[in-house]
Protein backbone atom coordinates (compact mmCIF):
# COMPACT_ATOMS: atom_id res chain seq x y z
CA UNK A 1 0.00 0.00 0.00
CA UNK A 2 1.24 3.26 -1.06
CA UNK A 3 0.04 5.19 1.65
CA UNK A 4 2.11 3.73 4.52
CA UNK A 5 4.56 6.13 5.70
CA UNK A 6 8.30 4.24 5.61
CA UNK A 7 8.87 4.68 9.56
CA UNK A 8 5.40 3.24 10.40
CA UNK A 9 5.89 0.01 8.21
CA UNK A 10 6.71 -1.81 11.51
CA UNK A 11 3.38 -1.06 13.62
CA UNK A 12 1.39 -2.49 10.81
CA UNK A 13 1.57 -6.20 10.62
CA UNK A 14 -0.69 -8.88 8.53
CA UNK A 15 -1.09 -12.08 10.49
CA UNK A 16 0.41 -15.22 8.03
CA UNK A 17 2.36 -12.72 5.70
CA UNK A 18 5.07 -10.49 8.15
CA UNK A 19 7.58 -11.41 10.60
CA UNK A 20 5.36 -10.81 13.98
CA UNK A 21 7.56 -8.19 15.49
CA UNK A 22 5.18 -5.31 15.83
CA UNK A 23 6.78 -1.98 17.01
CA UNK A 24 4.62 -0.30 19.40
CA UNK A 25 4.31 1.44 23.08
CA UNK A 26 6.14 4.70 21.62
CA UNK A 27 5.96 7.94 20.44
CA UNK A 28 3.55 8.61 17.57
CA UNK A 29 5.65 9.52 14.33
CA UNK A 30 5.79 13.07 13.81
CA UNK A 31 3.35 13.60 10.34
CA UNK A 32 1.38 10.96 11.25
CA UNK A 33 -2.14 12.13 11.51
CA UNK A 34 -2.26 9.86 14.81
CA UNK A 35 -5.74 8.90 16.14
CA UNK A 36 -4.74 9.25 20.01
CA UNK A 37 -5.44 12.11 22.07
CA UNK A 38 -2.74 14.02 24.11
CA UNK A 39 -1.33 13.66 27.74
CA UNK A 40 -3.47 15.90 29.06
CA UNK A 41 -7.12 14.26 27.26
CA UNK A 42 -5.51 10.52 28.35
CA UNK A 43 -5.76 12.16 32.09
CA UNK A 44 -9.11 13.97 32.08
CA UNK A 45 -10.66 10.74 30.73
CA UNK A 46 -9.50 8.75 33.45
CA UNK A 47 -10.38 10.92 36.21
CA UNK A 48 -13.23 12.69 34.87
CA UNK A 49 -16.11 10.26 36.39
CA UNK A 50 -14.96 10.66 39.75
CA UNK A 51 -18.18 12.44 40.42
CA UNK A 52 -17.81 14.56 43.28
CA UNK A 53 -14.60 16.19 42.66
CA UNK A 54 -14.08 19.26 40.98
CA UNK A 55 -11.81 19.78 37.27
CA UNK A 56 -10.56 22.54 36.98
CA UNK A 57 -8.05 23.07 33.49
CA UNK A 58 -5.46 25.47 33.78
CA UNK A 59 -4.72 26.26 30.33
CA UNK A 60 -6.81 28.03 27.21
CA UNK A 61 -10.60 27.60 26.89
CA UNK A 62 -9.83 25.29 23.68
CA UNK A 63 -8.05 22.16 26.39
CA UNK A 64 -11.30 22.28 28.33
CA UNK A 65 -13.87 22.64 25.74
CA UNK A 66 -11.74 19.55 23.56
CA UNK A 67 -12.73 17.66 27.01
CA UNK A 68 -16.01 19.24 28.37
CA UNK A 69 -18.39 16.08 29.09
CA UNK A 70 -15.84 13.80 26.91
CA UNK A 71 -17.49 10.51 28.43
CA UNK A 72 -20.60 8.95 28.84
CA UNK A 73 -20.06 8.19 32.24
CA UNK A 74 -23.29 7.94 34.50
CA UNK A 75 -23.42 8.56 38.37
CA UNK A 76 -25.49 7.86 40.81
CA UNK A 77 -25.71 10.77 42.38
CA UNK A 78 -23.30 14.17 42.12
CA UNK A 79 -22.89 15.95 38.66
CA UNK A 80 -19.96 18.33 39.76
CA UNK A 81 -17.83 16.23 37.19
CA UNK A 82 -19.72 17.37 33.66
CA UNK A 83 -19.46 20.91 34.54
CA UNK A 84 -15.76 21.74 33.03
CA UNK A 85 -14.10 24.72 34.75
CA UNK A 86 -11.15 26.28 33.06
CA UNK A 87 -8.91 29.23 34.17
CA UNK A 88 -9.07 30.68 30.16
CA UNK A 89 -5.32 31.71 30.37
CA UNK A 90 -4.96 34.29 27.25
CA UNK A 91 -1.57 36.58 26.05
CA UNK A 92 -1.71 38.79 29.41
CA UNK A 93 -1.22 35.07 31.94
CA UNK A 94 1.14 33.93 29.12
CA UNK A 95 3.50 36.68 29.53
CA UNK A 96 2.96 37.39 33.31
CA UNK A 97 1.93 34.45 34.43
CA UNK A 98 -1.30 32.41 35.37
CA UNK A 99 -0.59 31.88 39.28
CA UNK A 100 -3.08 34.65 40.43
CA UNK A 101 -5.72 33.52 38.37
CA UNK A 102 -5.76 29.77 39.22
CA UNK A 103 -5.57 30.56 42.96
CA UNK A 104 -8.36 32.80 42.94
CA UNK A 105 -10.45 30.29 40.50
CA UNK A 106 -9.68 27.34 42.39
CA UNK A 107 -10.77 28.75 45.83
CA UNK A 108 -13.93 30.24 44.55
CA UNK A 109 -15.21 26.93 43.25
CA UNK A 110 -14.34 25.18 45.81
CA UNK A 111 -16.33 27.59 47.85
CA UNK A 112 -19.22 27.53 45.53
CA UNK A 113 -19.29 23.64 44.93
CA UNK A 114 -17.75 22.31 48.19
CA UNK A 115 -16.54 18.82 46.16
CA UNK A 116 -14.53 16.42 48.05
CA UNK A 117 -11.63 17.36 46.40
CA UNK A 118 -10.61 19.13 43.50
CA UNK A 119 -7.91 18.06 40.42
CA UNK A 120 -6.04 21.15 39.02
CA UNK A 121 -4.87 20.06 35.33
CA UNK A 122 -2.08 21.71 33.46
CA UNK A 123 -2.16 21.66 29.68
CA UNK A 124 0.53 22.76 26.96
CA UNK A 125 0.83 26.23 27.88
CA UNK A 126 1.27 25.81 31.72
CA UNK A 127 4.63 23.29 30.82
CA UNK A 128 5.64 26.46 29.02
CA UNK A 129 5.14 29.23 31.45
CA UNK A 130 6.07 27.55 34.13
CA UNK A 131 3.52 27.95 36.63
CA UNK A 132 3.89 26.76 40.45
CA UNK A 133 0.76 24.76 40.13
CA UNK A 134 1.98 22.20 42.97
CA UNK A 135 3.05 25.14 45.47
CA UNK A 136 -1.12 26.50 45.08
CA UNK A 137 -2.62 23.54 45.05
CA UNK A 138 -0.86 23.01 48.69
CA UNK A 139 -1.68 26.71 49.70
CA UNK A 140 -5.32 25.99 48.64
CA UNK A 141 -5.48 22.28 49.85
CA UNK A 142 -3.85 23.87 53.93
CA UNK A 143 -6.62 26.63 53.91
CA UNK A 144 -9.75 24.83 51.88
CA UNK A 145 -8.86 21.39 54.01
CA UNK A 146 -9.39 19.05 51.33
CA UNK A 147 -7.37 17.70 48.81
CA UNK A 148 -6.52 19.49 46.38
CA UNK A 149 -4.26 17.85 43.37
CA UNK A 150 -2.30 19.10 40.83
CA UNK A 151 -2.35 16.65 37.56
CA UNK A 152 0.66 17.35 35.40
CA UNK A 153 -0.32 17.05 31.63
CA UNK A 154 1.38 19.47 28.88
CA UNK A 155 -0.24 17.90 25.81
CA UNK A 156 3.18 17.39 24.40
CA UNK A 157 4.88 15.47 27.02
CA UNK A 158 4.13 12.10 25.84
CA UNK A 159 1.19 10.13 24.38
CA UNK A 160 -2.10 9.89 25.59
CA UNK A 161 -0.88 6.82 27.69
CA UNK A 162 1.01 8.78 29.55
CA UNK A 163 -1.81 11.25 30.51
CA UNK A 164 -2.85 7.74 32.23
CA UNK A 165 -0.42 7.43 33.98
CA UNK A 166 -0.53 11.01 35.59
CA UNK A 167 -4.26 10.38 36.30
CA UNK A 168 -2.93 6.87 38.22
CA UNK A 169 -0.64 8.93 39.94
CA UNK A 170 -2.64 11.66 41.18
CA UNK A 171 -5.55 8.88 42.37
CA UNK A 172 -2.69 7.21 44.17
CA UNK A 173 -2.81 10.38 46.12
CA UNK A 174 -6.14 9.45 47.83
CA UNK A 175 -5.72 6.01 47.94
CA UNK A 176 -5.26 5.30 51.67
CA UNK A 177 -6.18 8.40 53.08
CA UNK A 178 -9.11 6.77 55.42
CA UNK A 179 -8.15 5.59 58.55
CA UNK A 180 -9.92 2.28 57.93
CA UNK A 181 -6.86 -0.54 57.97
CA UNK A 182 -8.35 -3.82 58.00
CA UNK A 183 -8.87 -5.60 54.72
CA UNK A 184 -12.61 -6.53 54.58
CA UNK A 185 -13.11 -9.88 53.56
CA UNK A 186 -14.73 -10.75 49.79
CA UNK A 187 -14.09 -7.88 48.26
CA UNK A 188 -13.00 -6.31 45.16
CA UNK A 189 -12.38 -2.73 43.90
CA UNK A 190 -13.70 -1.82 40.21
CA UNK A 191 -10.77 -0.02 38.15
CA UNK A 192 -10.76 0.67 34.57
CA UNK A 193 -14.65 0.83 34.07
CA UNK A 194 -15.97 4.28 33.05
CA UNK A 195 -19.93 3.19 33.88
CA UNK A 196 -20.87 4.66 30.06
CA UNK A 197 -24.32 4.59 29.92
CA UNK A 198 -24.64 2.38 33.29
CA UNK A 199 -22.57 -0.37 32.47
CA UNK A 200 -20.61 -0.44 35.99
CA UNK A 201 -24.23 -0.75 37.52
CA UNK A 202 -24.94 -4.31 35.37
CA UNK A 203 -21.33 -5.22 36.82
CA UNK A 204 -21.65 -4.42 40.32
CA UNK A 205 -24.81 -6.40 40.20
CA UNK A 206 -23.27 -9.47 39.34
CA UNK A 207 -20.47 -9.07 41.70
CA UNK A 208 -22.96 -8.41 44.33
CA UNK A 209 -25.18 -11.46 43.13
CA UNK A 210 -22.07 -13.31 43.95
CA UNK A 211 -21.86 -12.34 47.16
CA UNK A 212 -18.69 -9.78 46.38
CA UNK A 213 -18.35 -6.60 48.47
CA UNK A 214 -17.32 -3.61 46.04
CA UNK A 215 -15.53 -1.17 48.38
CA UNK A 216 -14.58 1.31 45.37
CA UNK A 217 -15.07 1.53 41.49
CA UNK A 218 -12.42 3.95 39.82
CA UNK A 219 -13.16 5.72 38.56
CA UNK A 220 -16.50 5.11 36.68
CA UNK A 221 -19.23 6.71 39.52
CA UNK A 222 -16.12 7.35 41.47
CA UNK A 223 -16.55 8.72 45.01
CA UNK A 224 -13.25 10.12 46.43
CA UNK A 225 -14.32 8.91 49.63
CA UNK A 226 -14.64 5.34 48.42
CA UNK A 227 -10.71 6.02 46.93
CA UNK A 228 -9.68 7.07 49.90
CA UNK A 229 -10.47 3.59 51.57
CA UNK A 230 -9.95 1.62 48.61
CA UNK A 231 -6.65 0.09 49.89
CA UNK A 232 -9.05 -2.13 52.16
CA UNK A 233 -10.54 -4.39 49.50
CA UNK A 234 -8.82 -8.23 49.05
CA UNK A 235 -8.78 -7.78 44.89
CA UNK A 236 -8.72 -5.11 42.24
CA UNK A 237 -9.76 -5.91 38.97
CA UNK A 238 -8.35 -4.32 36.42
CA UNK A 239 -10.20 -3.37 33.11
CA UNK A 240 -9.15 -1.57 30.55
CA UNK A 241 -5.57 -2.22 31.56
CA UNK A 242 -3.87 0.18 29.55
CA UNK A 243 -5.16 3.33 31.75
CA UNK A 244 -5.23 1.59 34.99
CA UNK A 245 -2.75 -0.94 35.20
CA UNK A 246 -0.14 1.28 36.44
CA UNK A 247 -2.56 2.30 39.87
CA UNK A 248 -3.14 -1.61 40.37
CA UNK A 249 1.09 -1.91 40.52
CA UNK A 250 0.62 1.23 42.35
CA UNK A 251 -1.80 -0.59 44.78
CA UNK A 252 0.09 -3.92 44.77
CA UNK A 253 3.31 -2.67 46.18
CA UNK A 254 1.96 -0.11 48.60
CA UNK A 255 -0.54 -2.24 49.88
CA UNK A 256 -0.10 -5.76 48.78
CA UNK A 257 -3.42 -5.67 46.94
CA UNK A 258 -3.38 -8.55 44.20
CA UNK A 259 -4.72 -7.69 40.58
CA UNK A 260 -6.58 -9.22 37.73
CA UNK A 261 -6.90 -8.17 33.90
CA UNK A 262 -9.84 -8.72 32.76
CA UNK A 263 -12.67 -7.34 30.07
CA UNK A 264 -16.48 -7.25 30.39
CA UNK A 265 -17.48 -7.39 26.92
CA UNK A 266 -18.42 -10.79 25.37
CA UNK A 267 -19.79 -13.93 26.59
CA UNK A 268 -16.68 -14.93 27.14
CA UNK A 269 -14.61 -12.53 28.85
CA UNK A 270 -17.52 -11.32 31.01
CA UNK A 271 -17.88 -14.90 32.51
CA UNK A 272 -14.17 -15.27 32.89
CA UNK A 273 -14.12 -11.85 34.60
CA UNK A 274 -16.72 -13.42 37.32
CA UNK A 275 -15.47 -16.83 37.73
CA UNK A 276 -11.80 -15.34 38.39
CA UNK A 277 -13.08 -13.22 41.05
CA UNK A 278 -14.99 -16.66 42.43
CA UNK A 279 -11.79 -19.11 42.24
CA UNK A 280 -9.52 -16.02 43.34
CA UNK A 281 -11.44 -16.01 46.61
CA UNK A 282 -12.01 -19.96 46.72
CA UNK A 283 -15.55 -19.64 48.00
CA UNK A 284 -17.31 -23.01 47.08
CA UNK A 285 -21.04 -20.90 47.50
CA UNK A 286 -19.31 -18.24 45.49
CA UNK A 287 -18.40 -20.57 42.90
CA UNK A 288 -21.56 -21.88 42.92
CA UNK A 289 -23.60 -18.60 42.63
CA UNK A 290 -21.29 -17.15 39.81
CA UNK A 291 -21.82 -20.68 37.60
CA UNK A 292 -25.81 -20.31 38.31
CA UNK A 293 -25.63 -16.48 37.11
CA UNK A 294 -24.04 -17.12 34.33
CA UNK A 295 -25.79 -19.98 33.24
CA UNK A 296 -28.74 -18.47 33.77
CA UNK A 297 -27.28 -15.23 31.94
CA UNK A 298 -26.26 -17.16 28.94
CA UNK A 299 -29.45 -19.77 28.63
CA UNK A 300 -31.69 -16.41 27.78
CA UNK A 301 -28.60 -14.63 25.44
CA UNK A 302 -28.02 -17.37 23.04
CA UNK A 303 -31.15 -17.72 21.95
CA UNK A 304 -31.80 -13.99 21.66
CA UNK A 305 -28.50 -13.51 19.65
CA UNK A 306 -29.36 -16.47 16.99
CA UNK A 307 -31.14 -14.07 14.57
CA UNK A 308 -28.54 -11.80 14.40
CA UNK A 309 -25.66 -14.52 13.77
CA UNK A 310 -27.49 -15.73 11.24
CA UNK A 311 -28.13 -12.48 9.19
CA UNK A 312 -24.72 -11.30 10.21
CA UNK A 313 -22.72 -14.70 9.19
CA UNK A 314 -19.54 -13.41 7.21
CA UNK A 315 -20.08 -10.06 7.48
CA UNK A 316 -16.07 -8.32 7.94
CA UNK A 317 -15.39 -5.89 10.86
CA UNK A 318 -12.40 -4.15 11.40
CA UNK A 319 -11.84 -2.70 14.85
CA UNK A 320 -9.75 0.58 16.12
CA UNK A 321 -10.44 1.52 19.78
CA UNK A 322 -7.91 3.66 22.01
CA UNK A 323 -7.37 -0.13 24.59
CA UNK A 324 -6.07 -3.29 23.68
CA UNK A 325 -7.73 -5.36 26.02
CA UNK A 326 -11.18 -4.20 24.47
CA UNK A 327 -9.58 -4.65 21.05
CA UNK A 328 -8.95 -8.77 21.71
CA UNK A 329 -12.61 -9.30 23.46
CA UNK A 330 -14.12 -7.70 20.12
CA UNK A 331 -12.60 -10.16 17.91
CA UNK A 332 -14.29 -13.00 20.29
CA UNK A 333 -17.60 -10.93 20.78
CA UNK A 334 -18.01 -10.77 16.79
CA UNK A 335 -17.21 -14.59 16.43
CA UNK A 336 -20.01 -15.19 18.39
CA UNK A 337 -22.48 -13.21 16.33
CA UNK A 338 -20.76 -14.90 13.28
CA UNK A 339 -18.65 -12.30 12.25
CA UNK A 340 -14.63 -12.03 11.04
CA UNK A 341 -12.46 -9.60 12.38
CA UNK A 342 -10.13 -8.58 8.91
CA UNK A 343 -9.00 -5.20 10.98
CA UNK A 344 -7.96 -4.72 14.67
CA UNK A 345 -5.85 -1.86 16.15
CA UNK A 346 -4.99 0.20 19.00
CA UNK A 347 -3.83 3.06 20.17
CA UNK A 348 -2.39 1.74 23.25
CA UNK A 349 -1.59 -2.05 22.98
CA UNK A 350 1.77 -3.59 23.63
CA UNK A 351 3.64 -6.69 22.74
CA UNK A 352 1.75 -9.09 24.26
CA UNK A 353 -1.91 -7.42 23.08
CA UNK A 354 -0.38 -7.16 19.96
CA UNK A 355 0.70 -11.19 20.14
CA UNK A 356 -2.66 -12.09 21.44
CA UNK A 357 -4.83 -10.41 18.70
CA UNK A 358 -2.53 -12.36 15.77
CA UNK A 359 -3.56 -15.39 17.56
CA UNK A 360 -7.05 -15.03 17.93
CA UNK A 361 -7.65 -13.55 14.22
CA UNK A 362 -7.52 -15.61 10.98
CA UNK A 363 -4.33 -15.25 8.51
CA UNK A 364 -4.58 -12.19 6.53
CA UNK A 365 -5.74 -9.80 9.18
CA UNK A 366 -3.81 -6.31 9.44
CA UNK A 367 -3.28 -5.62 12.82
CA UNK A 368 -2.47 -1.92 13.55
CA UNK A 369 -0.62 0.15 16.15
CA UNK A 370 -1.27 3.58 16.70
CA UNK A 371 -2.91 3.77 13.11
CA UNK A 372 -4.03 6.93 11.14
CA UNK A 373 -7.08 7.90 9.05
CA UNK A 374 -5.61 6.99 5.91
CA UNK A 375 -3.81 3.48 7.08
CA UNK A 376 -7.46 2.65 8.32
CA UNK A 377 -9.23 4.16 5.36
CA UNK A 378 -7.18 2.11 2.62
CA UNK A 379 -7.28 -0.81 5.07
CA UNK A 380 -11.02 -0.90 5.44
CA UNK A 381 -11.33 -0.85 1.32
CA UNK A 382 -8.77 -3.27 0.86
CA UNK A 383 -10.74 -5.62 3.25
CA UNK A 384 -13.86 -4.52 2.22
CA UNK A 385 -15.28 -4.42 6.12
CA UNK A 386 -18.75 -4.35 6.06
CA UNK A 387 -18.08 -2.16 9.31
CA UNK A 388 -15.56 -0.02 11.68
CA UNK A 389 -15.93 -0.39 15.09
CA UNK A 390 -14.17 2.35 16.89
CA UNK A 391 -14.74 6.18 18.82
CA UNK A 392 -15.52 9.61 18.09
CA UNK A 393 -12.80 10.09 15.78
CA UNK A 394 -12.98 7.01 13.80
CA UNK A 395 -16.84 7.71 12.94
CA UNK A 396 -16.34 10.27 10.07
CA UNK A 397 -13.92 7.81 8.41
CA UNK A 398 -16.94 5.00 8.42
CA UNK A 399 -19.35 7.36 7.06
CA UNK A 400 -17.37 9.08 4.38
CA UNK A 401 -16.32 5.42 3.34
CA UNK A 402 -19.89 4.34 2.91
CA UNK A 403 -19.92 1.74 5.75
CA UNK A 404 -21.45 0.68 9.15
CA UNK A 405 -19.96 1.60 11.96
CA UNK A 406 -20.31 1.13 16.13
CA UNK A 407 -19.54 3.58 18.38
CA UNK A 408 -17.35 1.49 21.46
CA UNK A 409 -15.91 4.32 23.37
CA UNK A 410 -16.21 7.24 25.76
CA UNK A 411 -19.41 9.08 24.43
CA UNK A 412 -21.91 6.09 23.50
CA UNK A 413 -24.85 6.25 24.83
CA UNK A 414 -25.62 2.26 24.78
CA UNK A 415 -24.16 -0.41 27.73
CA UNK A 416 -22.22 -2.94 25.90
CA UNK A 417 -20.46 -4.40 28.86
CA UNK A 418 -21.94 -7.58 30.20
CA UNK A 419 -24.63 -9.96 29.53
CA UNK A 420 -27.01 -7.28 28.49
CA UNK A 421 -23.88 -5.62 26.63
CA UNK A 422 -23.67 -8.51 24.23
CA UNK A 423 -27.21 -8.29 23.18
CA UNK A 424 -27.24 -4.31 22.52
CA UNK A 425 -24.00 -5.07 20.45
CA UNK A 426 -25.67 -7.39 18.43
CA UNK A 427 -28.62 -5.28 17.65
CA UNK A 428 -26.41 -2.09 17.44
CA UNK A 429 -23.70 -4.21 14.84
CA UNK A 430 -27.18 -5.79 13.04
CA UNK A 431 -28.70 -2.64 12.43
CA UNK A 432 -25.56 -0.68 11.27
CA UNK A 433 -24.19 -3.34 8.59
CA UNK A 434 -27.80 -3.96 7.49
CA UNK A 435 -29.05 -0.69 6.90
CA UNK A 436 -30.35 -0.52 4.05
CA UNK A 437 -28.49 3.37 3.80
CA UNK A 438 -25.58 1.84 2.15
CA UNK A 439 -27.09 0.76 -0.97
CA UNK A 440 -27.55 4.46 -1.86
CA UNK A 441 -23.98 5.17 -1.13
CA UNK A 442 -20.40 4.89 -3.48
CA UNK A 443 -17.74 3.72 -1.11
CA UNK A 444 -15.18 6.64 -1.60
CA UNK A 445 -12.18 5.64 -3.46
CA UNK A 446 -8.69 6.79 -2.06
S1 LIG B 1 -3.06 20.11 26.44
FE1 LIG B 1 -2.06 20.87 24.58
S2 LIG B 1 -2.41 19.28 23.01
FE2 LIG B 1 -3.85 18.91 24.72
S3 LIG B 1 -5.75 20.01 24.17
FE3 LIG B 1 -4.54 21.45 25.41
S4 LIG B 1 -3.30 22.61 23.91
FE4 LIG B 1 -4.10 20.78 22.84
Amino acid sequence: MDTILKDRQKQILIKGKDQFQMECAKASLAGSVSQRACVFCGSRVVLYPIVDALHLIHGPVGCAAFTWDIRGSLSSGPQLHRLSFTTDLSENEVIFGGEKKLYKAVSELIDKHRPKAAFIYSTCIVGLIGDDVEAICKKISREKNIEVIPVQAPGFAGTKKDGYKVACDAIAQLVGMSKESKTRPNSINILGDFNLAGELWLLKDYYEQMGVEIVSTITGDGRVDDIKRSHTAALNLVQCSGSMIHLAKDMKEKYNIPFKRVSYFGIEDMSTALYEVARFFSNSEMIRKASVLVKNEINALLPALAPYKQKLAGKRAAIYVGGAFKAISLIKALRLIGMDTVIVGSQTGNKDDYLLMKELCDAGTVILDDSNPMELSKFVQEKQADILIGGVKERPIAYKMGLGFCDHNHERKEALAGYQGMINFAKEVYASVMSPVWQFTKPKSL
